[in-house]
């Protein structure tokens, strides 16, 4: 398997140099971090402390929701900070690192408010991430793919450059980086290329349990959650004659159906399902915005629409961003009314 995934030998030469010269690394990933920052925080902070012997550090912007739980809890508790529940010490952890790992996210703003701290860091940066047009200028080393499922691919292809094989992975790493790429790929849905199915291969061969990853990720929600989609689908669901949807979660019908974060999780996807739809959104009203997600057909750009009207971008076909109070809408009324008009420059 050497060799195979073409990760440059210089850059692997680089990566070594800073792993050996740190003691102290930081991990980091994005705001509201799905099942492709965790995992691939969790897998990179277990091979760097379990066969590094490093002093490991995980720092995400805010919690990942509770359904996400079964890969969080694979970071040591004393290991992960919160930067939204305790900054100081987030951003302590950043400064006092000697190397800082940035995984599954192309721009520094998305670690939202550790950019400054992330920005004014000493230590080596090191990107590992599987969006296009990644901030190259602010990294010391940057591993940027974009023909692969998730950060967790890349992240195990390099990994593989480095021990040969998935079996010496601990279980920890190899368990995270099949989460991370099944999440992101939706169980082998989309974005999957050949070297993804190698990779889930040898990780199953590695004794990797997939079937209780997927019981985790699909089938653990709390039943309100079913009741949640059943009520946004039958009365929030928005379409057009061009082949747009959307639906709008308001902070009341939130409170109604007791929402916890992660619990929408997939919701963008189900339109998508119909034939007549090729651009999906779900937006989440919070404090003063909205969070946007947006899904699209191949042949429909999910990232045009976001990084023209929602101040974000991601990927063509699975992209997010948001909707802010006043500087995009007067008021949150006016949501229905903008996402509409944004659906209709973007499907002329
Ligand atoms: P989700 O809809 O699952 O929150 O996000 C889907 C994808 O869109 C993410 O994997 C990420 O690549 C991208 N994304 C989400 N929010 C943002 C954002 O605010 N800015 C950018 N550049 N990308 C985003
Ligand atoms: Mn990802």
């Amino acid at each position: 398997m050497n060799e195979a995934f073409g990760i440059p030998k210089d850059k692997l030469s680089k990566l070594e140099e800073i792993i050996d010269s740190a003691g102290r690394i930081a991990v980091l990933s994005h705001m509201n971090p799905d099942g492709d920052a965790v995992g691939s925080c969790a897998a990179v902070a277990s091979f760097l402390s379990e066969v590094r012997g490093k002093d490991v550090t995980v720092v995400l912007p805010n919690a990942p929701g509770a359904p996400l739980d079964f890969i969080t809890k694979r970071i040591p508790k004393e290991k992960l900070l919160i930067h939204g529940e305790d900054p100081e010490a987030a951003v302590k952890a950043i400064g006092e690192a000697d190397a800082i790992f940035v995984l599954d996210l192309n721009r520094l703003d998305r670690v939202s408010g550790e950019e400054d701290a992330l920005r004014s860091a000493k230590a080596p940066k090191v990107l590992i991430d599987h969006h296009l047009g990644p901030e190259v200028e602010a990294f010391d080393l940057v591993f940027s793919k974009a023909e692969v499922s998730s950060a967790c691919e890349l992240i195990f292809q390099i990994l593989m450059e480095i021990v040969g094989d998935a079996k010496k992975l601990p279980p920890t790493c190899a368990y995270a980086l099949m989460c991370g790429m099944t999440t992101d790929s939706n169980n082998f849905a989309n974005s999957v290329f050949p070297s993804t199915l190698r990779m889930a291969s040898a990780l199953l061969e590695a004794g990797v349990d997939r079937d209780e990853i997927v019981e985790s990720v699909f089938n653990s929600y709390r039943i309100n959650r079913i009741r949640l989609l059943g009520h946004m689908l039958d009365n929030c669901l928005q379409t057009t004659p061009e082949g747009a949807a959307w639906m709008i979660l308001t902070q009341e019908i939130k409170e109604r159906f007791d929402f916890r974060d992660g619990e929408t999780e997939g919701f963008v996807n189900i339109p998508l399902t119909s034939k007549d739809i090729r651009l999906s959104l779900f937006l989440t009203e919070e404090d003063d915005r909205f969070r946007v997600s947006v899904r699209s057909r191949k042949g429909t750009s999910a990232r045009e629409i976001a990084s023209r009207f929602f101040h974000g971008g991601g990927h063509e076909n699975a992209s997010g961003g948001r909707l802010l109070i006043p500087e995009d809408i007067p008021s949150k009324s006016d949501a229905g009314a903008y996402v509409e008009k944004a659906t209709k420059e973007c499907l002329k």
